[in-house]
């Protein structure tokens, strides 16, 4: 029986995670779940899993939220010590790191700590400070399995060679809702197509990050660390099905891939249950119905976003913290209409331009450079 703590529980990542720990209950056992702050639909998680522990981050909620929401059987903390405190419970096997954005490196870091599994559906760590938490990983003796859908494919995929064997790795990207859109439409884009996925139902903010592509630069930068590649190893395909949801090309020309239906529920499972397979809830494909799987490269002046993913990577350092807190700062811009969607890739380049770089950075300082960039970002206005 593995016991699980869910960071994030109520997002996307999260309550997809809850439907893949309810469908196994002899194996996988949930122990702890954690909100920023939708607390009704937190109350009901409780309700149905009484789990020991559930957290409301904003400790404002400490005098807004009724007692009689949360059942006797589970303990309700608040505040950033309520995620240490369940992501380092001894009676916690393994962590999901399931919070959108840098807000997500606390409960992942105090994890790694602590020697948990980490099943990490939180790329923004790695972008910001993925050499640190690799090595962290490493000291500790804590797991960290992928969640992201391609970072898992490559993850099952390179299980068929040695790593000194890997010519390279190849992401593929849905290419989002624009994927054919001329430079002019892209100009007019608003939040609302922006906020409508072809392939995949996913939180607001990875939502954008796929419509500008930017998605597929953090996770560019999150395949580095993970895998331990050269930036020169990684390439991306655009492959509109969401079905090949990446590949690994061995030395001898060999491809592997990993192919399933667009679900979140099976690179959850498999990061749960890994080195394990079992039956689970995800959709199968259906091999009686004809269906075609396309590819095609990506273009990087449409999406100048993803030029800066592989700038990012290839630099290292703190580009990362820069390019994922002034992404982080424009969508959110965006969203309030203040900036364009076009903006979004041109304000982050600026911001990157100016930061002072350093290639060996401290936590400290990588989290002062998150804040910065956020302050830029606020500042910049898109010239006419
Ligand atoms: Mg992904």
């Amino acid at each position: 029986m593995q016991r699980i703590a869910v960071l994030g529980s109520t997002g996307s990542i999260g309550t997809s995670c809850l439907e893949v720990i309810g469908a196994l209950p002899g194996r996988l056992s949930l122990q702890g779940v954690a909100a920023r702050s939708s607390w009704q639909l937190l109350g009901r998680q409780c309700e149905q899993f009484a789990p020991r522990w559930a957290v409301l981050c904003d400790s404002t909620l400490r005098d807004v939220v009724p007692r009689n929401a949360f059942s006797s059987r589970t303990q309700l903390l608040f505040g950033e010590e309520g995620i240490e405190r369940i992501a380092s419970d001894p009676e916690v096997d393994t962590v999901v790191a399931g919070v959108v954005g840098a807000a997500g490196l606390r409960g992942t870091w105090v994890a790694l700590e602590a020697g948990k599994r980490v099943c990490l559906a939180n790329k923004e760590t790695l972008v910001v400070a993925g050499s640190l938490v690799m090595d962290l990983a490493r000291r500790r003796g804590a797991q960290l399995i992928p969640v992201d859908s391609e970072h898992s494919a490559i993850f099952q995929a390179l299980q068929s060679g040695k790593s000194s064997e890997v010519r390279r790795i190849v992401l593929t990207a849905s290419g989002g809702p624009f994927r054919e859109a001329t430079p002019e439409q892209l100009q007019q884009v608003t939040p609302e197509q922006a906020l409508a996925h072809p392939t995949w139902n996913m939180g607001r903010k990875i939502t954008i990050d796929s419509a500008t592509m930017m998605n597929k630069a953090l996770e560019i930068i999150e395949a580095k660390w993970l895998f331990g590649l050269r930036d020169d190893q990684i390439e991306v395909v655009v492959h509109p099905q969401s079905i090949v949801h990446s590949l690994v090309e061995f030395v001898d020309g060999s491809i592997i891939a990993q192919l399933s239906p667009p679900d979140m529920k099976l690179p959850i499972q498999y990061a749960l249950t890994w080195p394990e397979r079992i039956e689970g809830p995800s959709p199968r494909m259906d091999w009686r119905r004809r269906f075609d799987l396309q590819f095609e490269p990506p273009d990087l002046e449409r999406f100048p976003a993803l030029a800066l993913g592989f700038e990012v990577a290839a630099r290292g350092g703190t580009c990362g913290a820069v390019l994922n807190a002034a992404n982080e700062a424009a969508v959110e811009r965006f969203l309030a209409r203040e900036l364009g969607f076009c903006d979004i890739p041109r304000a982050c380049r600026a911001v990157l331009e100016a930061h002072h770089f350093d290639p060996t950075p401290t936590l400290a300082e990588l989290l002062r450079l998150d804040r910065w960039a956020r302050e830029e970002i606020g500042r910049w206005k898109p010239s006419l």
